[in-house]
């Protein structure tokens, strides 16, 4: 399968869609219809995650493979390297490798909730750019690799200059292009894509996307990842909490807004946060193509 950087050249937007591995069988039988009901929106790749939220990380070579070849759809494995040991790693990119999976999003990850205070010790990678560094000294060109940004800087790291500066260590270390965490202000997006160019940063930053559905999820999930709901937001879900269809509608124009904003400010592409459902990102995604 093509590596996602070989689309660039001749595509000016991608358009992209994030899954996570589910925990039961059933979830893993309708998630095989979501992709089936994701693919027919012709999007440019697909990834999945790699352990978040307590998904199995076993699933996710099993889901980006599914993807490639029932649907012939370039797929992207999300790998972190917490709890991971090199030759762990290692082993887990020859498998994927032998697999015919091309193309990875290199990430630390974070400790798990029954282990929060595991450390990486001197067999582990510490930093994402250090996974990346050793995926281009092993094995070439052979993937492409994305990496994630922080428009806000990193939860652990809210100084957005230095968090900058490790964003462009992994891209030296050999990363081909960003996906973003979320964010509702447009200009912090914009903010950043500036800082990294004053650093010759160039790569795509594709802005990650996540429609809202649900209000209280959201405070819930902003909090944990550092994301800020801005003024706006509140103001527009606050009132509409326990109305789901309000919410929804609400929520597909707010999207549409900043997607179009996005895209007419230069974004090179739009990649969503679809937490394993066709709507309302296909909505969302056909009104910004249109
Ligand atoms: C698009 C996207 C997809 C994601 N997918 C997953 C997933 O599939 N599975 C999952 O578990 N998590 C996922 N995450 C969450 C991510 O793993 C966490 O946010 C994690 O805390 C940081 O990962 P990273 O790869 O950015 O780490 P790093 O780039 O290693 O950064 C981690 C922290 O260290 C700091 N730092 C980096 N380099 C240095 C350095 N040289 N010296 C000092 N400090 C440094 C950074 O500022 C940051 O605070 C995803 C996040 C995004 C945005």
């Amino acid at each position: 399968m093509q590596r996602i950087r070989d689309l660039f050249p001749e595509k000016r937007h991608t358009y992209s869609f994030e899954l996570f591995p589910p925990k039961t069988d059933k979830g893993y039988f309708n998630l095989q219809n979501t992709i089936a009901e994701l693919s027919k929106l012709r999007p440019d790749f697909i990834s999945c995650t790699y352990g978040a939220g307590g998904g199995s990380r076993d699933k996710t070579f099993d889901i980006v493979e599914h993807i490639e070849q029932e649907h012939g759809i370039i797929a992207m494995a999300h790998l972190t390297c917490v709890l991971n040991t090199r030759e762990d790693i290692g082993n887990i990119l020859r498998d994927v490798h032998g697999r015919g999976i091309r193309n990875i999003l290199a990430l630390r990850g974070d400790p798990p909730a029954d282990n929060p205070d595991w450390q990486p010790g001197p067999d582990n990678f510490r930093y994402s750019s250090e996974l990346t560094g050793y995926i281009r000294q092993e094995f070439g060109d052979e993937f492409g690799i994305g990496v994630a940004g922080f428009p806000e800087g990193h939860l652990l790291c809210p100084d957005r200059e230095k968090d900058t500066d490790y964003l462009k260590m992994k891209i030296d270390a050999g990363a081909d292009f960003v996906i973003t965490q979320l964010f509702f202000n447009n200009q912090d997006y914009l903010d950043y894509v500036e800082r990294l160019s004053g650093r010759g940063v160039n790569n795509r930053v594709i802005p990650g996307i996540i429609p809202i559905t649900d209000y209280k999820a959201l405070i819930r999930f902003t909090g944990m990842c550092g994301a800020t709901v801005t003024d706006e937001v509140h103001k527009i879900f606050e009132p509409l909490q326990d109305d789901k269809d309000a919410t929804m509608k609400a929520g597909i124009d707010f999207c549409i807004k900043q997607c179009r904003d996005l895209l007419h400010h230069g974004a090179p592409g739009l990649h969503f946060y679809t937490l394993n459902k066709t709507s309302p990102t296909a909505e969302i995604l056909q009104a910004v193509r249109a």
